[in-house]
């Protein structure tokens, strides 16, 4: 069987997987999702993923539908019902079914849990080596994008953006100025003086598992860095620039719309993070299946 999907309890071919038309993940985004990326077999930063998972669920009071080692068996499963050694696993959890109705129902309903996998790890390495293209949307998001609600509606419209303008994402700038991420990754520069920067940690971002790792590594290489809000003039004003992402890495950005950023080719430090997180990947073991951090 290939493309196969867990679906609330059951393992399916992905024909056949069909959630119900009064779940409250499709009636209102009222659901959330993880997507960790499997390298070799193994999955990146999974206790992280999980430790995300838990805390978008409690901030929007969805029960924890199992436990972390129930979650890890299904993981485990899907990765090797649909023989996955690079790609990735996409898990949402949702409120339930129940008759459309904006509150919460009154009786507590069981959770939505749906599970798929998909082939294909991170963009070309050639395309890393090159650095990418970005373009700029406005951040019309509510306001609390740190939690990884399904509701991404902005996000891919900013993101069709970026395909038409030819570019590989979409920095998105708050009213105020404020770049805060891209679509579907977190956005970093490097000042003239080699400060690494990236927007706070706070609601106005989602707070990346793959941030906070590259954040790690940078400071394990011996690099500043520092969690503050920058501009889009600080963005072409800049060093280097780059991306990161489960699915993304660490991706270099050489180019601003038409603006370049530097001389127009990727960063040394960017591509010294994107070796240093690769390692860390490739070094990964059976043992990046623990739930514990
Ligand atoms: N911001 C947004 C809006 C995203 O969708 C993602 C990808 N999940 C990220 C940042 C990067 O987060 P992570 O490193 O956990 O994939």
């Amino acid at each position: 069987m290939s493309h196969v999907a867990y679906v609330n309890g059951r393992y399916l071919p992905q024909q056949q997987a069909f959630v119900h038309i009064e779940d409250r993940g499709y009636q209102f985004a009222d659901a959330v999702y993880e997507v960790t990326c499997i390298w070799n077999g193994k999955p990146v930063d999974h206790a992280g993923h999980l430790a995300r998972l838990r805390r978008s669920l409690a901030e929007l009071r969805i029960p924890t539908p199992m436990t972390d080692a129930a979650m890890t068996a299904i993981m485990r499963e899907i990765v090797r019902l649909n023989r996955i050694r690079m790609g990735a696993v996409y898990i949402q959890v949702g409120r339930g079914v129940a008759v459309r109705n904006h509150p919460f129902p009154l009786k507590q309903i069981k959770p939505s849990v749906v599970m798929t996998a998909k082939h294909g790890a991170g963009p070309a390495e050639a395309v890393a080596q090159a650095g990418v293209k970005v373009t700029v949307q406005p951040d019309i998001r509510w306001g609390r994008v740190d939690i990884k609600s399904v509701g991404l509606l902005p996000n891919a419209l900013a993101k069709q953006a970026a395909v038409e303008a030819k570019a590989f994402e979409a920095l998105l700038v708050r009213e105020d100025g404020v770049v805060t991420e891209a679509s579907a990754s977190n956005a970093w520069l490097v000042t003239k003086d080699k400060t690494i920067v990236t927007h706070p940690g706070t609601n106005k971002i989602l707070s990346g598992i793959t941030r906070a790792t590259v954040m790690k590594l940078a400071k394990q290489a011996g690099y500043t860095v520092q969690e503050r809000t920058f501009t889009l003039d600080d963005v072409l004003a800049a060093k280097e620039v780059f991306l990161t992402g489960t699915t993304t890495f660490v991706l270099p950005v050489v180019q601003v719309d038409e603006r370049m950023i530097a001389n127009g080719a990727p960063g040394e430090m960017a591509l010294n993070l994107r070796k240093a997180y690769l390692d860390y990947v490739n070094g990964l073991d059976d043992s990046a299946w623990s739930v514990k951090a």
